[in-house]
C-alpha cells in the first residue's frame, strides 16, 4: 500500500568505511566481492555515492527503515555530547561509579553518542588526561577539564567538516587532529613524541608529557582491560 512515511537510509561506516560522493555516478559495473564498494546509491540527477570498506574485516552496515530508532545501534545510543542539555553535570553523572578507563567510557556509544577512537584520543589529549584514568576516579577539576575538552574538540570537528564537499572531509579531519594517527610525530602542544598503544585491530595515541606525567603506557594491560 502507498505510504507517505519517508524511508531512511542509515549506515554505519565502522572503522574502515568511507562515503565517496559523485556529481556524476560512474557507469561501471560493480562485481560483489571484487571491490571495496559495499553499496552504490544513485539519484535521479545522476549524482550519487559509494560506500566503501577497506580491508578484509567487513563491519560496515546499512539499514533501510521507517524510523531511525529502529536501527539497534541508534536505539541504544547515549546522549548527544553537543546537545544543549549535555551539561558538565550530565557528564559527571555518566562517569560516576564507573570503575573503567575513561578511554573506553568515551567510546561507549551507549554512554555518550558519536565519539569514536580518533576523537576520544583528541579529547583526552586536550584534557591532559591519561586514557587509563578511571572514570569514577576523576575529581571535580578533572571533570571540568574533560567537559571543556569534549565540547571544544567536537565543536571544532563539526566546524571543520561543515560545508565541505564530501571529497575534502578526510583531509579536513586529519588537519584538525593533534595526536590520533600521529605516532612518532611531535606533540603540537609540548613537542614530546606522540606514542601509541596497540590492540588487535586498532591503536590509541597519546602524548606522555601532556597526559601521563611522562610515563609510557604498557600495551597488554590496556588491551586486556579495554576489551
Ligand atoms: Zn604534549
Amino acid at each position: 500500500p502507498a505510504t507517505t512515511t519517508p524511508l531512511h537510509l542509515v549506515f554505519h561506516l565502522a572503522k574502515a568505511g568511507w562515503l565517496r560522493w559523485y556529481e556524476q555516478l560512474p557507469a561501471t559495473v560493480i562485481r560483489p566481492g571484487k571491490t571495496p564498494i559495499a553499496l552504490r546509491v544513485g539519484f535521479d540527477d545522476g549524482s550519487g555515492f559509494d560506500l566503501t570498506e577497506a580491508g578484509t574485516k567487513k563491519s560496515l552496515a546499512v539499514y533501510v527503515v521507517r524510523r531511525p530508532d529502529e536501527v539497534p545501534g541508534i536505539a541504544r545510543l547515549g546522549p548527544d555530547p553537543l546537545g544543549d542539555d549535555f551539561t558538565r553535570d550530565v557528564l559527571a553523572g555518566l562517569l560516576a561509579g564507573r570503575r573503567t578507563q575513561i578511554k573506553g567510557v568515551l567510546r561507549d556509544q551507549s554512554i555518550v553518542a558519536g565519539i569514536g577512537n580518533a576523537y576520544s584520543d583528541e579529547i583526552l589529549h586536550a584534557a591532559k588526561m591519561s586514557p587509563y584514568a578511571l572514570a569514577a576516579g576523576l575529581d571535580d577539576a578533572e571533570i571540568d577539564r574533560l567537559y571543556a575538552a569534549l565540547r571544544s574538540t567536537l565543536t571544532d570537528a563539526v566546524a571543520q567538516a561543515s560545508g565541505r564537499p564530501p571529497a575534502d572531509l578526510k583531509d579536513a579531519k586529519r588537519r584538525g587532529i593533534a595526536v590520533h594517527g600521529r605516532r612518532g610525530e611531535a606533540c603540537a602542544v609540548c613537542g614530546d613524541e606522540v606514542r601509541s598503544v596497540f590492540f588487535a585491530d586498532n591503536s590509541l595515541e597519546y602524548c606522555p608529557t601532556c597526559q601521563t606525567g611522562g610515563k609510557l603506557l604498557a600495551d597488554r594491560r590496556l588491551s586486556r582491560l579495554l576489551k
